[in-house]
């Protein structure tokens, strides 16, 4: 028989499924995929479930029902003063991932460069390969996650289509400050590029860290498109709708590559969505703080087991340097020992690199109840105090 598609072919199952298939055959608390452990707010349940009584169950518009892209409008002013055409600037994919997806298909030739910035979530790559276009990646690192500005000006060439751009970022709670966001710009400027902005975090940001969409700074409103997740915004990570805004020239042509891969997306899903994007101030401060007091209250119990904590301004996720604990073994191990032999599981950092890439890093998710949090803190201080003074941890056991 012919090889099928070689790329498809080489590529292992996403670390997210991995991890949390371990998990659950070791009834492990589940700190590795990112998704809460309650549902979201009701009364966009409600509209959800009303939403699939009212007789409105055909295939909805391909760009989205109106009143998703006229929220996401909306959304976009009163969050970020951006002004966009719910008639043509918006389009409501299945989920981020497709957003994602959809953007690169609209924008990239054969042969085109897109920068990446590592860690990258794992879509990214796979897609740009996909779509014959050539990765040039660009590395933060731990613990400070500084953004390398001569490496990321030497990544950027004649052939540069395009940057991907994850702020707030999985997996290392980085929020991009005006100062980097307004280097990113210069750049795309000078080199005619464009942008695709995962923004899915975009309201998950702490302690008084704000996100900055890139197509609010000068010149970018025509080069970027702004990606958002209604997953994140109303812990709802199984809905999978996802929205673009972007120039109409260029959302003519994510409609496309929407149209290619699924379509359409539930409409009852999209109705709800939207009755969440209008929901009160109170309902976005009171995620950020909710998700805030999560973050300390894992943080703080992970440093007192011995991991080194990093800061996390935005997103579901901390990541911890586990280097003190004594294990030997690099985060894949740690992450698989933890999981079988601890009942807690986290995500190796090193499956967001490419290549050689720091190895004593696990990301913890803390969107969770504190109860289920302070669980996992008991049960990795019971295994690790338990190990103190005995022989060395090893991958294996
Ligand atoms: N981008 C990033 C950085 C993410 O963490 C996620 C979370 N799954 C996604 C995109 C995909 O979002 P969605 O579930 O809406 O497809
Ligand atoms: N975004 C989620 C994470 O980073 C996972 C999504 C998925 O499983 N594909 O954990």
């Amino acid at each position: 028989m012919k090889p099928a598609n070689q790329l498809l072919s080489a590529m292992g199952t996403t670390v997210f499924t991995v991890m949390s298939a371990l998990a659950t055959q070791h009834r492990a608390i589940n700190l590795g995929q990112g998704f809460p452990d309650t549902d979201g707010p009701d009364d966009v349940i409600q509209a959800a479930a009303d939403a699939l009584r009212d007789g409105r169950n055909q295939y909805p518009p391909l760009t989205g029902v109106p009143e998703l892209r006229e929220a996401v409008a909306r959304a976009n002013q009163r969050f970020y003063g951006i002004a966009a055409d719910p008639a043509t600037e918006v389009v409501v994919t299945s989920g981020a991932t497709e957003a994602i997806t959809a953007s690169l298909m609209a924008l990239l030739n054969p042969g085109d460069e897109v920068v990446l910035i590592e860690p990258l979530y794992d879509t990214y790559l796979p897609v740009v390969r996909m779509l014959g276009a050539v990765p040039r990646l660009v590395r933060l690192m731990p613990p400070k996650w500084e953004l390398p500005r001569a490496e990321l000006a030497a990544a950027f060439g004649p052939k540069t289509k395009a940057i991907l751009l994850n702020t707030p970022m999985n997996p290392c709670g980085k929020v991009f400050t005006s100062a980097e966001l307004a280097f990113v710009a210069d750049l795309l400027v000078k080199h005619d590029a464009y942008a695709v902005c995962d923004e899915v975090y975009e309201h998950l940001t702490y302690d008084g860290w704000r996100h900055i969409p890139l197509m609010t700074l000068p010149g970018l409103r025509d080069r970027c498109l702004r990606i958002g997740s209604a997953g994140k915004t109303f812990s709802l990570t199984g809905w999978k709708i996802g929205y673009v805004t972007s120039p109409a020239a260029l959302s003519a042509i994510v409609a496309k590559a929407h149209q290619n891969l699924t379509f359409t997306t539930p409409p009852n899903l999209q109705r709800a969505v939207a009755v969440g994007l209008a929901k009160d101030d109170a309902y976005f401060a009171g995620l950020a703080s909710a998700l805030a007091a999560k973050r300390d209250r894992l943080s703080a119990g992970l440093a007192g087991i011995g991991f080194t904590v990093l800061p996390a301004m935005g997103s579901y996720f901390v990541t911890a340097d586990f280097g003190r604990l004594g294990f030997a073994g690099d985060d894949v191990a740690f992450c698989r020992h933890i999981t079988e032999q601890a009942g807690v599981t986290a995500i190796p950092v090193s499956a967001f690199y490419e290549g050689r890439a720091p190895g004593h890093y696990a990301r913890f998710a803390f969107c969770k109840q504190d109860a289920l949090l302070d669980e996992a803190v008991g049960r990795l201080a019971q295994h690790f105090q338990s190990q103190t003074g005995t022989a060395r941890l090893t991958a294996a056991g």
